[in-house]
């Protein structure tokens, strides 16, 4: 059967994203056609807002709203800056902000180090990180990479680069499940890696 355009391109659309096959791509666009035009709508609308209205935070690269330079976070002066939590995504400082068990701030890396991906130290925001420790105002860096063999080797570079401005680098406490995601990771589990976090030595 040969769809019209604007239905086979709506399943393709959909099929680029992680975790949709193409038999949920039809699934969802012959919901959406079928479904009151509103929920359409409201799905363009995001859609179309997602990007143009968000940025990310000079400061430590989490998402933001657009034409704000600093995040809430960064820009709330109950939050210790000289702590600073380094996760890979977005989606792990929100993992961590649940478990309402940190004060500091945060620095998204954007992903982690993976030479098989071709993913090096330039690709992701080591350089802004460095640049923060060179202010001279950092006490701690917490290292909280996922437990992962990329995640571990991104701690393991960071504590490297890290070393020569003499702040406290810890990284999270073991326990967390193994080749596991921080943003999977339950409230407590969370909580009893950050107090557990240990010193990393090189
Ligand atoms: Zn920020």
């Amino acid at each position: 059967m040969i769809l019209p355009a604007p239905i086979q391109n709506l399943i393709n659309a959909f099929s680029r994203l992680p975790g949709i096959g193409p038999k949920s791509a039809s699934r969802l666009t012959f919901f959406l056609l079928n479904a009151p035009e509103e929920i359409s709508q409201d799905l363009a609308k995001a859609l179309s807002a997602l990007k143009t209205e968000t940025t990310y935070c000079q400061s430590c690269f989490n998402i933001t709203i657009a034409g704000r330079e600093q995040c809430e976070i960064c820009a709330n002066p109950q939050r210790d800056q000289a702590v600073i939590c380094v996760v890979e995504e977005p989606l792990d400082v929100l993992a961590l902000e649940r478990t309402d068990g940190f004060q500091g701030s945060y620095h998204v890396l954007h992903g982690a180090l993976s030479p098989i991906e071709g993913i090096g130290p330039d690709d992701l925001k080591i350089r802004p990180l460095i640049n923060r420790l060179a202010s001279g105002t950092v006490r701690e860096v917490i290292l909280a990479t996922n437990p992962s063999m990329e995640g571990d080797a991104t701690a393991m570079y960071l504590s490297q680069q890290l070393a020569p401005f003499h702040v406290r680098i810890t990284r999270l406490a073991r326990g967390l499940p193994v080749g596991g995601d921080l943003e999977y990771a339950d409230q407590h589990t969370l909580l009893r890696a950050l107090a557990g976090r240990q010193e990393m030595t090189n």
